[in-house]
């Protein structure tokens, strides 16, 4: 018989744990027996977890022993394996980039031809050499990447940079930014109809996690003459409440507000004659 329980791979310990860990629990769903298992049972979700190297996932969810995982982008462009990318989940943001020793004057990518790169990443780096039809000696490295140039293993680098700070205190700079990354959510490609079912279920509470988080609610006091004009600056979900303060001829307005142009908005408020603006967190936000 089927199991009626998702299967959801995670990064084992790593700098996806922490991140997948909480997105759950802010879905509802706590992990039961720590991450010491293989496997762990959830409460607050039909979900069973699976704890792997983030290299393992990709495979394991092609191959259906995990209905899903959340790993980086890189690695399952890296993996190329036949999984489906479905959600961005914003964080474990990261680039990959091409970096060279500090003291080296870079023309542009033709600099790569003939050249020896190491990289932990030699399935996106030939492609990107492909693309820019460039050939170069590709040496696939795992770990420790950055030292190679020093090492006079390499001329260049293809890695994971997230502040530079590894680089720089590496002698090296960076030249290329390859790709953009960051945590996204993969699925198998056959799943049941009830799996499928489970899974859109999983998606809508983190949909509902991230809109709370990418949105504050608001509520400031306005003369009612100026009410029309401020509540067409933040429509909210549907349209803001509009209340009647016990001061003649003052409302108050709650509405919904997007963290994306917040402070512009914000001065724009202040403008239009809105007093006393309080801006509070969500904590869940159901669309
Ligand atoms: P594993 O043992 O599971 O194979 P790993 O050593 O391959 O782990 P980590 O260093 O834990 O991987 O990184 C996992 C993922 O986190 C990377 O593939 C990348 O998507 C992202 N990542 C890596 N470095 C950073 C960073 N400095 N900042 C943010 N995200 C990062
Ligand atoms: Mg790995």
């Amino acid at each position: 018989m089927e199991d009626k329980r998702l299967t959801l791979a995670i990064q084992k310990s790593g700098r996806l744990s922490e991140g997948s860990i909480n997105l759950l629990k802010k879905c509802g769903i706590k992990i039961q027996n720590g991450n010491n298992h293989l496997k762990a049972n959830t409460s607050g979700f039909p979900l069973e977890i699976i704890f792997l190297r983030d290299d393992d996932i990709p495979q394991y969810v092609a191959d259906g022993v995990a209905d899903a995982g959340i790993l980086g982008y890189n690695e399952v462009l890296e993996k190329d394996c036949k999984v489906n990318t479905v959600y961005n989940l914003g964080f474990s943001r990261c680039r990959i980039s091409v970096a060279v020793p500090r003291n080296v004057d870079y023309p542009g990518r033709e600099f790569l031809a003939g050249k020896r790169i190491a990289t932990s990443y030699p399935g996106i780096l030939e492609k990107y050499l492909a693309q820019h039809k460039l050939s170069a000696e590709i040496h696939p490295i795992s770990g420790s990447v950055e030292v190679t140039p020093a090492l006079g293993l390499a001329d260049a680098i293809f890695e994971i940079v997230s502040s530079g700070g590894t680089l720089i205190s590496n002698g090296l700079k960076e030249v290329e930014i390859v790709m953009q990354s960051e945590a996204v959510l993969i699925t198998n490609q056959n799943m049941s109809e009830e799996k499928s079912a489970l899974l859109d279920k999983l998606l809508f509470r983190i949909q509902s996690v991230q809109a709370a988080e990418n949105n504050k609610y608001i509520l400031l006091n306005a003369p009612n003459d100026k009410i029309d004009l401020i509540a067409s600056m933040i429509p909210g979900m549907k349209s803001p409440t509009i209340l009647p303060l016990t001061m003649e001829g003052w409302s108050s307005l709650h509405s919904v507000i997007s963290e994306t142009d917040f402070w512009q908005v914000i001065d724009n408020l202040k403008e239009a004659g809105a007093q006393g603006i309080l801006v509070i967190p969500i904590e869940k936000m159901v669309l």
